[in-house]
């Protein structure tokens, strides 16, 4: 199904594809590339089709309009998460001017396929975990700070790498401290 999907909006997305591989739930990967061709319900997608929203603020820094490039490459708050991101994985600082570079980046940026590999999943686990955490505090009035939900990503990503590739024995410190580099 997903790749029915991306086929259809080929044009949308300037002939880039995302890859489908990789040790994410699929829910998440679909997630991110929605966020890719900005097709994630936010509040400005919603009022452009009808849908009345009470504002059009952004949930996370509440200052700015929530649009899809906003909530992944211009809000404050992300750029809090996106860059304990950058220090846990020891990278260099994260700019992106559309949200598929968050993707794209993975591959200018990593020396070896395996760590390849790993970082496309922790950036897409970041996009997932930053989407929950905009509905958290829209449908369940609860809200995390940005070191926290960091946390969360590396407990989710963790958990999913364990169960879903070949590094099932990574141990939690070693995961923590530098997660590229798993031997
Ligand atoms: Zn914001």
């Amino acid at each position: 199904m997903a790749k029915k999907l991306m086929l259809s909006n080929t044009s949308e997305s300037n002939n880039w594809h995302m890859s489908w591989k990789g040790w994410v739930p699929l829910k998440c990967k679909i997630m991110a590339w929605r966020a890719t061709i900005n097709r994630l319900p936010t509040k400005t997608e919603l009022l452009k089709r009808g849908v009345p929203v009470p504002n059009v603020v952004c949930a996370l820094c509440n200052s700015d309009e929530e649009t899809t490039l906003h909530l992944y490459t211009g809000c404050f708050y992300a750029t809090e998460i996106w860059s304990g991101i950058q220090d846990w994985c020891r990278l260099a600082p994260i700019f992106a001017l559309e949200v598929s570079d968050l993707i794209k980046m993975v591959d200018l940026i990593t020396t070896t396929k395996q760590s390849r590999y790993i970082l496309r999943g922790i950036i897409i686990t970041t996009m997932w975990e930053l989407w929950n955490e905009r509905n958290n505090r829209i449908f369940k009035g609860k809200s995390r700070r940005a070191l926290e939900v960091v946390e969360n990503i590396k407990t989710t990503s963790y958990f999913w790498i364990r169960n879903r590739s070949r590094f099932k024995d990574i141990d939690w410190n070693v995961w923590c401290n530098f997660p590229l580099n798993l031997m």
